[in-house]
């Protein structure tokens, strides 16, 4: 079974300035040179883009993180940095939700989310990462019926045995979006009034670390779709048809604004401007098909996940332990059913409303 899953933000975001401090960063970043996707992950298809197309590349050894800039971008070899330093400040702020989304699946098949199936069918590979995230700078990562954004995923999911690695999460970055080139999308629709560099400048400070965030639950829900009954509703199959865009894109912003509000990562003028585009998101689900659905099938008030893993009804409360929509998500390390109380508690959140 290899299923290949895009999914693709058209809310992507960024904030006010923070000031921007010189960090270390947790490993060494390699310089791979400009080779392919192909060439480092074997059988892994990066988006849209040939698995043969040569990018710039480089790789932090401790993360299993690879950032690919394409060579047609404008973007250099700092903002190349730039992204290993947004993706370590979200470990360090935010710890147990980077694990989780990060580091959890490449620790085998104890990790993630439990498998519902028969053990002969036991898809345990989705555990199992290749690397924690590939990080891909083009123009011509995304499919192009689905529009430009600018930050994407693309969720590359299969069994081992018939390529090297077929299970990595991509996540995206538009650098002609983020630069401003496309009216009305990128950083400049969330600092209005400032110039299309500056708003880049901004962006590369503070709000590339929620695209890369949101991206990755995006793939996360990619990830273990076949695991989690939620999860499954909001991607299509046969029957089922195609979810509109904005009960998954308002879960994770929900979600995520609750982790935020948690840090010091973003100013209150960015939070602020992903508290209006949830609300514009919590008007449109109201009256769509698939809100509608899933909310006949209890999937939006109900367990999200049926906690087969064993010891964890111990750890602490369980996914059917219904907690007050106010009450703030609290990841502990190690806790990854924690993460996905989250997503219940912002599911139930829009079953409120
Ligand atoms: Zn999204």
């Amino acid at each position: 079974m290899r299923q290949l899953r895009a999914h693709i933000c058209l809310l992507a975001a960024a904030g006010l300035i923070l000031p921007v401090t010189a960090q270390a960063l947790t490993g060494e970043i390699t310089k791979l040179g400009r080779v392919s996707v192909g060439e480092v992950l074997p059988g892994a298809r990066p988006g849209a883009l040939p698995s043969s197309y040569q990018l710039d590349m480089w790789k932090q050894e401790e993360t299993a993180i690879l950032v690919g800039l394409d060579p047609r971008s404008a973007w250099t070899a700092e903002d190349a940095h730039a992204i290993f330093g947004a993706l370590e400040r979200s470990r360090r702020e935010l710890p147990a939700l980077y694990q989780t989304l990060f580091e959890l699946s490449r620790q085998g098949s104890k990790a993630g989310l439990p498998n519902p199936l028969p053990r002969e069918k036991a898809a345990g590979w989705t555990n199992r990462n290749a690397v924690a995230a590939v990080v891909i700078v083009s123009a011509s990562f995304g499919d192009v019926n689905l529009g430009r954004a600018m930050a994407s995923n693309f969720y590359w999911l299969g069994k081992p045995k018939d390529a090297i690695y077929t299970n990595v999460p991509f996540l995206a970055l538009d650098p002609d979006v983020i630069g401003g080139a496309i009216p009305g999308l990128g950083p400049m629709a969330i600092y209005p009034g400032r110039a299309p560099e500056e708003a880049r400048r901004v962006y590369m400070s503070e709000g590339l670390i929620d695209s890369l965030l949101h991206e990755r639950v995006h793939a996360y829900i990619s990830q273990y779709y076949g695991h989690d009954a939620l999860y499954a509703a909001l991607r299509p199959s046969v029957p089922q048809p195609r979810c509109e865009y904005d009960l998954e894109e308002l879960l994770v912003v929900d979600f995520l604004l609750s982790e935020y509000r948690q840090t010091a990562l973003f100013a209150s003028g960015y939070l602020r401007y992903w508290d209006g585009q949830q609300k514009l998101l919590r008007q449109r689900v109201k009256g769509q098909q698939c809100y509608a659905r899933l909310r006949g099938r209890n999937l939006l008030k109900g367990p999200l996940l049926r906690n087969e893993r064993p010891n964890a009804a111990a750890a602490g409360p369980t996914v059917e332990t219904w907690l007050p929509s106010n009450q703030r998500l609290q990841l502990t390390p190690n806790s990854w059913f924690e993460s996905v109380r989250g997503a219940v508690l912002a599911a139930r959140a829009v079953s409120q409303r």
